[in-house]
Parts: C-alpha cells; structure tokens; sequence
C-alpha cells in the first residue's frame, strides 16, 4: 500500500455534523493539512449562479474550465475563482442548496477530483466531505463517519450561520438539512454513506472536544502520531 495515501484522514458525514470544525482541529493537532471539498462544490454553485446558468449541461462545461483555488489560513477555508474570493458567497443558505443540485451531476464530481486528490498527493491531509472515504481517497489510513440527530444538527448550523451574521429561523434550518441530507444519501454517482472500515461516530450527545479526543486517540493506534 502507498504510504503517503495511508497518511490521510477522511472525515464524511451529513451537513452540520460537525465535520469542519473537527477537521480542522484535528489537522492542527497533528500538524497536517485541512481539505474542505464542500467549499469546493460550492464555488461551483457560485460560479453557476454569478454566470446565471443552472442546465445540468452548462454547469458540467463551467465546471471543466473554472479555476479553483483553495487555501486555509486562521481556521478558515478561503476560496478564490479566478481572482475572485468567494469565500463568503460560497456560505449562504442558497448555495448550501444549490451546491447539493451541481454535486449530484457526474461529470461535475469527475472534474474535481484530480483537484481533491491533487490536495492529497503528499499524505498528511485532514479532508471532509461526503465521498472521501469511498471514492476519493479509498486508501485513507483512517476514515470517520461522523452523524448527529438532524436537530441537533440544525440547531449547530444555526449557530454557526449566526456567528457569520445570518439570522436564521431553526425550524427553516432544520427543513433545508433533512432536504440535502435526502438528496446528497440518494443521488446515484458517490452517495453520502458510511466508507468501508469507518469508524462511525454519533456526536448527538458529545462535545466537540470528546470527538476530538477519540478522533485524535484512533490517529494516534493508526498512525503512531
Ligand atoms: O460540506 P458542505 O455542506 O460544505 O457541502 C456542500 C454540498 O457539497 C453537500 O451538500 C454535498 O451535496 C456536496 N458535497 C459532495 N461531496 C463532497 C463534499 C460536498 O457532494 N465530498
């Protein structure tokens, strides 16, 4: 087995599970580098939204030509396209949605993965996401699931999109999860599903810090870090 594909961590799991934040921490922790491929899905979105085209045909040729660059600097992925940083743009609720239409388009997926595993070529990457541990890096040492009640959930991404400045209504948060979770588990290219081998995890009742700590604990049996 490829060492340097062994040394990577997928984390995949619904929206507001969790995933960036622990991610994050857990990249940090151990000294590695943090791929957030949402963000990616999302300037997709944005970029179909700013050129105003939303057939299935469209986005797929936006999506071959874009220029997406992706850095996390101070616990934050900033996202440029082009020159352009959409880093904020890619965060409103439309685009949540949006982003989950423009994923489940195959030749999408297909043109941003050797950017996802471009990320990945060197090892020692933290990435979050929906199909890493399935599709995109197979070979991961250490793969999480990570889920959640869907209230719980929501009542996170409320507060996450409130720490940003947008009010939101819990009970419309909570409405536009269960609609992604439903379609990012049923589409048919790289469902949302557990990976072979994950170690699955039910934050429901945990804090951020216990997850870490099993995160970081499972690193330290696998990797010896
Ligand atoms: O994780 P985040 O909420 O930023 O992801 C936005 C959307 O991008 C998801 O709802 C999902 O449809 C899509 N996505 C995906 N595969 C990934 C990461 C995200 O399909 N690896």
């Amino acid at each position: 087995m490829d060492e340097t594909n062994r040394l990577i961590i997928t984390i995949d799991g619904p929206a507001g599970s969790g995933k960036s934040t622990l991610s994050k921490n857990v990249a940090q922790a151990l000294g590695w580098r943090y791929l957030d491929t949402g963000a990616i899905y999302r300037a997709v979105a944005v970029a179909a939204e700013l050129m105003d085209v939303s057939e299935p045909e469209q986005v797929v040729a936006l999506a071959k030509t874009l220029d997406i660059k992706i850095e996390t600097c101070d616990n934050l992925s900033r996202v440029w396209l082009g020159d352009r940083e959409v880093t904020s743009l890619i965060r409103s609720p439309s685009i949540s949605q949006f982003s989950s239409v423009v994923s489940s388009y195959p030749q999408v997926r297909e043109a941003l993965m050797w950017l996802q595993r471009q990320q990945g070529a060197n090892g020692r990457l933290v990435t979050e996401g929906r199909d890493m541990g399935s599709v995109v890096f197979p070979m991961a040492g250490l793969k999480f699931f990570l889920t959640a009640d869907p209230q719980i959930r929501a009542e996170r991404r409320r507060l996450q999109l409130l720490r940003e400045g947008r009010a939101e209504d819990l009970s419309e948060v909570l409405r536009l999860i269960i609609e992604r979770d439903k379609a990012d588990s049923t589409r048919e290219i790289a469902p949302l599903s557990i990976p072979k081998g994950a170690v699955v995890i039910d934050s429901t009742a945990m804090s951020l810090f216990e997850v870490e700590t099993i995160m970081l604990g499972e690193a330290r049996k696998v990797f010896g870090v």
